[in-house]
């Protein structure tokens, strides 16, 4: 595995950005966990990247030659919520495609801002959400996360989401207590996106 402090890595077509280790959960499956990394990058930060950092990286890539932009990493990208929006602005103004790949706690995060309209209005195109699990106790039972109430305002930052006029994907890891069929109806019922995701591919 390469050297730590990757900010920007490639993999099936497109750019990843990983702008943070830090995160408001702290899944069972997380890669954290077992690995520094995937596909071959370290991804641990001795210090989070600045906004001059990560754009300066940026500027150095040829990114039309990518599918898309994407927020990911081995943290919650969300906890960087105005770092998000300055990148996201910077590539709209390129035209490149930005999706964000979150664990879904804004609303809990910044309850005094509109954070699904902030982030429309940035350029981001596509939000996928951990959804993780068909319930609530299911859900802290994996992710543990830092907030009561978490699986209810994950679900409503999904309505904003949708609300806010961006493509809405949930995500749900491979795992025996999942109920794959409950988490695809509530996909349904918020006209998201459904992908299943394997155990050694969660991040
Ligand atoms: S899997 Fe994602 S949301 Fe869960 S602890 Fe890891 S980085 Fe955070």
């Amino acid at each position: 595995m390469k050297n730590k402090d990757t900010i920007i890595y490639e993999a099936h077509g497109n750019l990843y950005l990983n702008i943070t280790n830090r995160c408001t959960a702290d899944c069972v499956f997380c890669i954290k966990r077992y690995s520094d990394g995937v596909y071959g990058y370290n991804l641990r930060l001795s210090k989070e990247p600045t906004l001059p950092e990560i754009i300066k990286e940026l500027s150095g890539q040829e990114l039309s030659k990518y599918k898309e932009v994407v927020f990911t990493g081995l943290g919650e990208p969300l906890v960087r919520l105005d770092v998000v929006l300055e990148i996201s602005k910077w590539l709209k103004i390129r035209g490149i495609p930005v999706r964000l790949d979150t664990i879904g706690h804004a609303k809990l995060l910044y309850p005094e801002r509109n954070v699904a309209m902030e982030l429309a209005e940035s350029g981001i195109k596509v939000v996928s959400i951990s959804l993780n699990a068909h319930d609530a106790s299911t859900y802290n039972q994996l992710c543990d996360p830092r907030y009561i109430r978490a699986y209810e305002k994950m679900l409503e930052f999904a309505t904003d989401v949708s609300g806010s006029g961006m493509e809405l994907r949930f995500t749900v890891v491979e795992l025996p207590v999942v109920d794959i069929e409950k988490c695809k109806k509530i996909a349904m019922d918020h006209d998201a996106d459904f992908k299943v995701r394997s155990y050694s591919a969660s991040s």
